[in-house]
């Protein structure tokens, strides 16, 4: 959309907003440097940045009050569950919105005026039209203009090329659980650091997130990155057949299990249920 915007087939916006988590992969930050570079400085629209803090470290800070990701909890009594996830609002939703309050000249806590409000463009493809969702604040409205377009994922991968930003990274962070094998083979295959980053991640969740524990609210359970519910450094991640799968976890979907959780994690756009229809942990990750 920032490129739409750029070369006039949309028209001209005020401000790129990137929300960021802190634990993004090297790639994407470096593509978001290009594209503010090539992009979005030659058509005079500023990228801001904003965020509420450093993902991975606040999980592993037990002074710091954490929101939780969606971690594969594996039960004492061998049952399997979820963390609830309330990383997109803390670390996506709440920074931008706290941006959009700043621009309009309206900083919480002060109130916004009825009839004051920003238009916020979020990039739902046809193919997806199901993620279209309002802001839920009177003061910012949202407009999807890939589905005015009517441009479906491919139509945004052909129009990227043409650009030559083929290889435009997917945003998310680089541990989350919604990554699909795919994902996580790109990480050990392509980035040797990031997975040791990754594989020390998941090993020091094991047994819950540092503040919880440093609060008498420990995990009662192993979390995990990886859906199977193993350490990610020996997880199923390859030429794992739907034979397989299937045998082993009937509720599974083959096509999840390869490519990710397919709607993923953007503000405004989540989907609304837990990937597996599985018991959901409040306690874990809720320290207050
Ligand atoms: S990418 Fe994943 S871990 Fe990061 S904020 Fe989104 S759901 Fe949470």
């Amino acid at each position: 959309m920032l490129c739409l915007a750029a070369d006039g087939t949309l028209p001209k916006i005020d401000y790129a907003v990137f929300a960021d988590t802190g634990w993004e992969p090297k790639a994407v930050y470096q593509h978001l440097d290009r594209l503010e570079k090539e992009i979005a400085e030659p058509a005079g629209i500023p990228i801001l940045r904003v965020s509420s803090g450093n993902i991975r470290n606040d999980a592993l800070d037990p002074s710091h009050r954490f929101a939780s990701m969606p971690l594969y909890i594996l039960n004492r009594d061998g049952k399997h569950g979820m963390t609830r996830r309330q990383c997109t609002g803390e670390y996506k939703i709440k920074p931008i919105k706290k941006k959009i309050r700043e621009l309009l000249g309206y900083p919480h806590p002060m109130r916004v005026p009825k009839g004051v409000f920003v238009e916020q463009w979020v990039g739902i493809s046809v193919d997806e039209f199901h993620r279209a969702k309002d802001s839920g604040v009177q003061y910012m409205r949202n407009l999807h203009p890939l589905l005015d377009l009517g441009w479906s994922r491919s139509d945004c991968v052909r129009y990227l090329t043409r650009l030559g930003l083929a290889d435009t990274p997917k945003s998310s962070c680089l541990g989350c659980t919604y990554h699909g094998n795919a994902q996580w083979r790109a990480i050990r295959d392509s980035s040797p650091d990031e997975w040791a980053d990754v594989v020390a991640f998941d090993a020091a969740i094991r047994a819950g997130n540092a503040r919880a524990n440093a609060t008498g609210n420990p995990l009662l359970g192993q979390a995990f990155l990886h859906r199977s519910r193993v350490p990610l450094s020996e997880a199923p991640i390859d030429h794992v057949t739907a034979a397989e799968w299937a045998a082993l976890q009937p509720e599974l979907d083959a096509d999840e299990l390869e490519s990710g959780v397919v709607d993923g994690c953007s503000p405004w756009s989540c989907r609304g249920e837990q990937p597996e229809p599985a018991a959901v942990h409040d306690e874990f990750g809720l320290a207050a």
